[in-house]
């Protein structure tokens, strides 16, 4: 058999070429995360090649004795990691288990209730052209205009007036925990089901560092890839099995999927397995870390009399969110100008904000995939003080100078070492 190389230079070289860029830059959009060497060895395996159309025992395909294995262990891993008494972990993306809980918990035309695609929330939240949004009869909470969090007495408000099916707590840009206990308040109060997607801080959750939605939520749906650090996919959890395992699991398969990726769902019970232990609660404690070093050096007089801020005033979580609205970049010169010193963010829209979205008066910078490429506080102060230094410089910045802080680094915490793409 031919080599990629031989076979697909072109494809190898992509593959070569981004293996350099995530070496050779600092990786810090709040979404992303390197995979551990066994992940990728379960996610580029034969599992790839097996059909698999329903769940272990009960498929719909002969010769899955192997592929069951793998699933069940990734099911027990995931409900033991969280607490739960279910798991669905065949969601092939975040997306497609936001899809399967909508999918599970409503019909189409029924009102649903989230944090708004524009102050946090995600698409499949309910944005207007996302499939949430053409299916359901979205209604929205925003974040209070003056301290930029979720208001609870505003949640309950918006929830009297619009009586959901579905509230929503969970969130793609915020800085902060959300009030659980409150969400299953309002949730019984109004008679609705309660989902969190716990996609970005799952991760911090599986180590104790930030309150679990799995106790109080009717279900938890999640991606894989973010903070939790495996393969990129998507899973469930639900407290209560007997109560929502069937609807689930239909929604999912037939419901929304057909065969699942067997090679991800190995890689995710890999991903379970490693999230339950010790260094991996060290890893999302240094994440946490790294985000409040980050805050606070952004928060500094010189950073803050050029305009720059940090909204909410510092974070509880693995992400920073800083508004540029009375600096002299916006959000798109502020992410060119962070990638030309080699440290990549993602521009994001403040609550708000007045640019359009391509171009907007925010960032987003997380430290997921600095804290597992070994980053301690050390590190998260050199790269604090390069971020801050450049956006108070703005386009006065001495790129080449930052460029070389940064290569200083990933030199020190290389990753991958020793493997090609
Ligand atoms: N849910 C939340 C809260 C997210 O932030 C994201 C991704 O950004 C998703 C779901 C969707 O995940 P995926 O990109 O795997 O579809």
């Amino acid at each position: 058999d031919q080599s990629l190389a031989d076979l697909d230079p072109e494809i190898a070289a992509v593959l070569d070429g981004e293996l350099d860029r995530q070496r050779g830059t600092l990786e810090m959009i709040a979404s992303e995360n390197f995979v551990p060497l066994a992940v990728l060895q379960a996610q580029g395996s034969v599992l790839t090649n097996k059909y698999a159309e329903g769940y272990p025992g009960r498929r719909y395909y002969g010769g899955c004795e192997q592929v069951d294995v793998a699933e069940g262990l990734a099911i027990s891993r995931a409900t033991e990691l969280f607490g739960a008494e279910y798991a669905n972990v065949q969601p092939h993306s975040g997306a497609q288990a936001n899809a399967a809980v909508l999918h599970a918990l409503a019909d189409p035309g029924d009102k649903i209730l989230g944090l708004s695609l524009a102050h946090g929330g995600h698409l499949t939240h309910g944005m207007k052209i996302n499939f949430s949004g053409k299916l359901y009869d979205v209604a929205a909470y925003g974040v209070d205009p003056e301290t930029h969090r979720v208001d609870m007495d505003m949640v309950r408000r918006a929830a009297l007036e619009t009586r959901p099916k579905i509230i929503i707590a969970g969130w793609s840009a915020y800085p902060r925990q959300l009030d659980f206990d409150a969400f299953r308040s309002i949730a019984d109060e109004v008679g609705a089901y309660l989902w969190t997607d716990m996609a970005h801080f799952a991760g911090l959750v599986a180590a104790g560092l930030h309150p679990s939605p799995v106790p109080v939520s009717d279900v938890v749906s999640s991606t894989v890839h973010k903070t939790l650090g495996g393969p990129r996919s998507g899973f469930l959890l639900a407290r209560d099995a007997e109560r929502f395992g069937k609807k689930l699991d239909s929604a999912v398969f037939p419901g929304q999927q057909g065969g699942p990726l067997m090679h991800a769902v190995a890689a995710k019970a890999v991903a379970f397995k490693l999230a339950a232990g010790a260094e991996f609660a060290d890893r999302q404690r240094r994440t946490l870390e790294g985000a409040q070093i980050l805050a606070e050096r952004l928060s500094a007089p010189d950073v803050r009399s050029a305009g720059v801020s940090v909204l909410t005033g510092g974070t509880d979580v693995h992400l920073v969110l800083v508004d540029l609205r009375e600096s002299t970049l916006d959000g798109k010169q502020a992410e060119d100008l962070l990638h030309e010193a080699g440290i990549t963010v993602n521009r994001n829209a403040v609550p708000n904000d007045p640019r359009p979205p391509r171009v907007t008066s925010g960032l987003r910078i997380g430290t997921p995939a600095l804290a597992t490429r070994g980053f301690g506080a050390e590190e998260f102060e050199e790269v604090a003080d390069i971020i801050a230094t450049t956006l108070r410089d703005a386009l006065a910045t001495d790129v080449p100078w930052m460029r070389a802080r940064v290569e200083r680094l990933t030199e020190n915490f290389p990753l991958y070492p020793g493997i090609t793409a």
